[in-house]
């Protein structure tokens, strides 16, 4: 096991996005319980479903946080394979690392702190990476789908779990109301901060609808891409492959 110790550029958002995720680490388990009322873990379920993810692969986790997805990769790989869980933030890395360890996650996981941009790992490495609500929070998108598809090796695939745009009018209005005017006070009463949940529900408007993304993955040289929207299109995953 190793931290990476890897200087990583922090700009501005990148230190916001940062302080964001120091405040809420402890909590962030159950905040997404309760905030996406246990839904998150459908979400991911699908996401381990699609990645094909077989004995002695090599995984990615980046901005794996407190590591949900590596811990269901970690037992599919097996005893002979990897996965890697990384994450900017070293408060989240801990919790992740703590909760793997009370779960009986033992020598195929790794533990590095990096940032999705610039990834500090040999082309062609992953025969999987995810990112599970991470990319938003990430400040040039494309140069970490760029770098995330120079690291993946050829047949290997890239999964993008992230918040999306409704398809439906009825659905965005209440899922507006939702997460500006009940998100931040959920926020503030749970984790006594609801300029951190104001800022979730900004960075999720803000995010590339499903269209976009799509392009933008195949800028970054990923083919056959497509996605599935989640829960009406609140969340969509968007899977690419390297040829
Ligand atoms: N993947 C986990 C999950 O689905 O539960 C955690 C998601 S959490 C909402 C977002 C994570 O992205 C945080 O742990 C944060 O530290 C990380 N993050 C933000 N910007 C990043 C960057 N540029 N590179 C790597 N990780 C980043």
């Amino acid at each position: 096991t190793h931290f990476g110790y890897e200087e990583v550029s922090v700009d501005e958002k990148a230190s916001r996005v940062a302080d964001v995720f120091h405040s809420v680490a402890a909590r962030y388990d159950v905040m997404n319980d309760l905030m996406s009322m246990g839904i998150h873990r459908l979400w991911k379920r699908l996401t381990i479903e699609r990645s094909g993810v077989r004995p002695g692969h090599h995984v990615l986790d980046i901005a794996g946080g407190t590591g949900d997805l590596t811990l269901k990769f970690s037992r599919m790989v097996g005893p002979r394979g990897k996965v890697v869980l990384a994450d900017i933030n070293a408060s989240m890395l801990h919790v992740g690392r703590d909760k793997l360890m009370d779960n009986g996650v033992g020598g195929n996981v790794e533990y590095v702190q990096a940032n999705a941009e610039c990834l500090p790992f040999p082309d062609n490495s992953f025969d999987c990476i995810t990112i599970a609500f991470g990319l938003r929070n990430v400040t040039d998108k494309d140069a970490a789908l760029r770098s995330m598809a120079r690291v993946l090796k050829p047949g290997g695939r890239l999964l993008v779990l992230e918040f999306s745009k409704p398809d439906n009018p009825l659905l965005t209005k209440a899922y507006d109301e939702y997460s500006f005017r009940l998100l931040p006070k959920i926020g503030q009463f749970v984790a006594g901060d609801e300029e951190s949940y104001r800022y979730l529900a900004e960075s999720i408007r803000m995010h590339p609808d499903q269209e976009t993304l799509k392009g933008m993955m195949e800028t970054a040289g990923l083919d056959r891409v497509e996605y599935t929207n989640l829960t009406g299109g609140i969340v969509a995953l968007h899977r690419g492959i390297k040829l």
